[in-house]
């Protein structure tokens, strides 16, 4: 996007407040406005391995063995509000909710000071998916957070076929569905980081199974979604 033309649509389309939807004064960074500032609370960072909230310190005793993911990083619990936030951009195709979303992401990451990523990666849709939705939520939400963090945003990862939807499945149908679906092609050297973005963790079975792409292309993989949500298991 040249550099005009987000200032121009910030004119015809002014910042609003995720929650509230009250006009924000131009120049704000964080998308929410004083009153919902003071009831917003990030979830923080959990364990990729048990999947607990880490409490004050930043590691976990179980086995991470094999977990392709060096941190993960949740905006908030998938509940009240936010659910029906998150269904608004992903069921009723309110594509204006990724810029808050996304920002807010890019901000917390950046409080919370857990990677450094050369580079944002959203999860990506399998084509015919995206063609159906019209766009990829994660994929929005991504360029956003990483015009926060001032990150370059590339779709390095590829859905290799066509997964049915994880909602309805068991944990294990969940990771059975997504096994083997995303490849990776990284213009990245070995060793370089990389931020895996999704909208919703469930069971965590895409994410990983995104991760463990950009893994086997020598990446060290970070991980945030907008929302966690335990209840799936
Ligand atoms: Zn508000
Ligand atoms: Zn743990």
């Amino acid at each position: 996007m040249s550099q005009w033309f987000d200032p121009l649509l910030q004119l015809i389309f002014p910042d609003r407040c995720l929650y509230c939807r009250s006009i924000l004064p131009s120049g704000t960074g964080r998308p929410l406005c004083s009153p919902c500032e003071k009831k917003f609370t990030a979830a923080g960072l959990f364990c990729p391995g048990c999947e607990r909230f880490y409490r004050q310190r930043r590691e976990c005793s179980c086995c991470r063995a094999g977990i392709p993911l060096q941190a993960l990083f949740a905006l908030s619990s998938y509940e009240q509000q936010w659910r029906i936030l998150l269904h608004g951009l992903k069921y009723h195709r309110r594509r204006t909710l990724a810029r808050p979303f996304g920002r807010l992401l890019g901000y917390e990451i950046l409080e919370h000071q857990f990677c450094n990523p050369d580079l944002v990666v959203p999860v990506p849709l399998h084509v015919r998916r995206e063609k159906e939705r019209g766009f990829n939520q994660s994929r929005l939400i991504a360029y956003h957070t990483g015009q926060v963090l001032g990150k370059p945003v590339q779709s390095i990862l590829f859905k290799n076929r066509d997964t049915l939807s994880q909602t309805a499945l068991s944990r294990p149908e969940r990771l059975e569905n997504v096994r083997g679906a995303f490849s990776c092609n990284s213009p990245l050297p070995e060793g370089s980081e990389v931020l895996v973005i999704d909208d919703i963790y469930s069971t965590g079975s895409t994410i990983k199974e995104a991760a463990a792409a950009l893994q086997s292309c020598g990446l060290k993989v970070y991980g945030a979604v907008l929302a966690y949500n335990p209840r799936a298991q």
